[in-house]
């Protein structure tokens, strides 16, 4: 039997809930736009927002730019070999899952995800875009050629400080780097242009787990309400965006998501 979810002993008001479920009922195109907030509630730290937050306890500078990399790339890819076993380890929440649920249900559900973790297919989403690259999509720093038979090894979460040498790339001997966007660097224009294509054609967009801080990604919740999208905020903080939003679930991800979920089939 599925068990009756009660609102009422959350946080999220009611009337938003019915307000999102009554958005969601009539969408015929959804789509989702993430961020780290997403993965919070699986154990993944985000980058601004809460005291446990990454960039609270490392400087982006020092660790998330190519210059990082060319000055110390035993400290960069220590860190995000840390990173890598910390998501290899990590379970897709029930957040990732209530959207792999919206994916059955309507073919043209879109996930667009500056997350660079794979719990969204894990969860067993299937039209994503990643805008910020992808933590194993390694390739190589001096040709870049995509380097994905090399595996993170079972031990890669010893802890942030570990120092490891970057393998070496098999075609020109130069160093492997994480497949992810530093700071300073172009995104790369097919996800984005995956990515306006969908929100351009979305007619609600959930907003989820966003400090709205990143640009050009920030952009895209402007962008979809431009071209005519409701659009549905979830996080358990004001942000940038709380002004574009229709209505605001103020939660975390993992309560929200499933509650709307039940909400919609209730209606
Ligand atoms: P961010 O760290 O700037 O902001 C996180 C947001 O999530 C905040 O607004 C916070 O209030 C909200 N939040 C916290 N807990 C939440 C929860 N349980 N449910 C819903 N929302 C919650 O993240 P960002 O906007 O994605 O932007 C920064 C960059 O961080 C991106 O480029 C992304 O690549 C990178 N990043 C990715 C991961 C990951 O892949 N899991 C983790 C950390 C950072
Ligand atoms: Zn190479």
């Amino acid at each position: 039997m599925k068990a009756v979810v009660d609102p009422y002993r959350h946080s999220v008001r009611p009337e938003d809930l019915d307000l999102a479920a009554s958005l969601l009922a009539a969408s015929k195109r959804p789509a989702a736009l993430t961020g780290a907030g997403m993965s919070a509630e699986s154990g993944l730290a985000t980058f601004r927002g809460t005291h446990s937050s990454l960039w609270s306890r490392w400087e982006p500078e020092e660790l998330a730019t190519p210059r990082a990399y060319r000055e110390d790339k035993e400290l960069v890819w220590g860190w995000y070999m840390w990173r890598m076993g910390a998501v290899a380890r990590a379970q897709p929440n029930a957040g990732h899952k209530a959207l792999a649920v919206m994916s059955r249900r309507w073919p043209y559900f879109a996930i667009v995800t500056q997350n660079v973790d794979n719990l969204h297919e894990r969860a067993g989403s299937t039209r994503i875009t990643h805008l910020h690259g992808g933590l194993f999509e390694h390739r190589c720093f001096a040709c870049a050629r995509p380097h994905p038979e090399f595996v993170v090894p079972a031990d890669a979460a010893d802890g942030p400080q570990l120092r490891l040498a970057p393998p070496r790339c098999l075609h020109c001997g130069g160093y492997i780097r994480p497949g992810v966007v530093w700071f300073g660097e172009q995104m790369p224009e097919e996800p984005w242009n995956q990515a306006t294509a969908w929100l351009r054609e979305c007619d609600l967009l959930l907003v989820i787990g966003t400090s709205a801080m990143v640009q050009p990604a920030a952009s895209l919740v402007g962008f979809a309400r431009q071209h005519g999208a409701k659009v549905v905020l979830v996080n358990p903080e004001d942000t940038g965006h709380s002004s574009l939003a229709d209505v605001h679930l103020k939660a975390g991800a993992a309560e929200a998501l499933p509650l709307l979920l039940d909400r919609l089939d209730r209606s």
